[in-house]
């Protein structure tokens, strides 16, 4: 029987179960393999599986691995929505270990400000961005909206960002990835990271991170697969990001001949093979392409890319006829860097006038914060005829001038 012939002799409530059930449709498992099954009978598209977790279902646990209610960033709502970009639940915000926002830094809020209510993750009449329980608008970009008192402390902060930038990176390279991560692959990574690149033992290491010792052992064996903060905590110990510890086996090619040898002397942060880096940039240039062809088809107006490890950030925005949009494109600037594919970026002009704009819109702090850090770097270099010239055309003078005085420049 087909799967379409399936999903319609369910109701959306069998389908999605009730309750915390509901939880499991962006997950690894049973509900998340049959929505996508029949999704894309229905839909012809073959790469829904990318929309939930399970390229990694070998490789992470289930257990613990999504939130049992809904969790969003009101100012992520916020800025897609000034921004006319379209609104959506990043994967991200469903996995239970990601609790802040890697952009805006603040926790990912739980309760409905209007009805404090918490909510599933999906119900019958769910619109984004808004309450499922009373429909209000989640979106706030005002600050301290939040109670911090999650994150105490600036190391606990660190920690928290480091994690979702791990979870980030995970989950925007995972289109890109050639075949599923293998679960004896990633036990035999954390077996070698253990024995040999750490000299240690599995009762050391376990005395070292207080992990038990017993579920270390069965991991290196590959008999369980770990659960989520199980591998982050391992990704702290271990010193690489979750990515390279789930997909590793190019990380140690350099030594691959030698990796017998128990006693290899391998250093402590080993360096990445050049396959491993040139494999990197092949993925995000990747995704860079695939956000591109959103844009050309009309899917999205602006897309902001961060290569998580090297804290790249990419603006991809669509251009329009105006003025303004044709001198950008006159003063854009092509960019030649060694052993990278040669493309065109806007002038640092551009993309203060820009961001200012976003940022009027949006009142962002974000836009705010770049065009400060742009005006301080860039400094004298800038073309400050041009730029007070287009500030005065799309009426930004005033705010400009507050950017130059807070930036130092005036
Ligand atoms: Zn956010
Ligand atoms: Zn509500």
């Amino acid at each position: 029987m087909g799967k379409e012939a399936k999903l319609q002799d369910e109701s959306i409530s069998k389908v999605f179960g009730t309750g915390r059930d509901r939880t499991a449709f962006n997950g690894t498992g049973f509900m998340a393999t049959n929505l996508v099954g029949a999704m894309s009978a229905l839909t012809r598209r073959l790469d829904l599986h990318y929309l939930t977790l399970l390229p990694w279902a070998q490789v992470i646990s289930k257990r613990g691995l999504l939130r049992r209610h809904r969790a969003w960033c009101p100012k992520c709502y916020q800025e897609w929505h000034d921004n006319h970009t379209s609104v959506y639940e990043p994967l991200l915000w469903s996995i239970n270990t990601a609790q802040v926002c890697p952009y805006h830094h603040q926790p990912l809020q739980e309760q409905c400000p209007h009805c404090h209510q918490q909510q599933l993750t999906i119900s019958g009449d769910s619109r984004t961005g808004h309450c499922n329980k009373c429909g209000k608008w989640l979106g706030n970009n005002r600050q301290k909206t939040v109670v911090t008192s999650l994150i105490k402390s600036e190391a606990e902060r660190n920690r928290q960002l480091n994690i979702v930038n791990n979870l980030g990176e995970l989950v925007a390279v995972t289109p890109t990835l050639n075949s599923p991560p293998n679960l004896q692959k990633v036990s035999n990574t954390i077996s070698t990271y253990i024995l040999q690149v750490l000299k240690s033992s599995i009762p050391a290491f376990s005395r070292q991170s207080g992990m038990n010792k017993a579920t270390i052992g069965l991991w290196c064996k590959g008999k369980v697969i770990p659960q989520i903060d199980n591998l982050l905590v391992l990704t702290h110990y271990l010193e690489i990001s979750l990515l390279d510890l789930l997909t590793t086996d190019l990380l140690l090619t350099d030594s691959k001949n030698s990796s017998l040898s128990p006693k290899l002397n391998v250093v402590k942060q080993p360096r990445k093979s050049y396959n491993h880096l040139y494999l990197e940039r092949k993925q995000v240039l990747n995704v860079v392409l695939t956000a591109v062809e959103d844009i050309k088809l009309g899917r999205e107006r602006t897309l902001s890319i961060t290569h998580t490890e090297t804290i790249a950030n990419a603006d991809l925005i669509v251009m329009d006829n105006s003025p303004f949009a044709e001198a950008q494109m006159s003063r854009r600037k092509l960019l030649d860097m060694e052993g990278m594919p040669r493309f065109w970026i806007a002038s640092p002009e551009d993309i203060v006038l820009q961001k200012l704009l976003w940022g009027r819109a949006s009142r962002s702090e974000k836009q705010w914060r770049d065009v400060l850090g742009i005006l301080k770097l860039q400094g004298d270099n800038l073309d400050y005829g041009y730029l007070t010239q287009w500030a005065e055309r799309l009426g930004l003078v005033d705010i400009l001038s507050q950017a130059l005085t807070e930036a130092g420049i005036l």
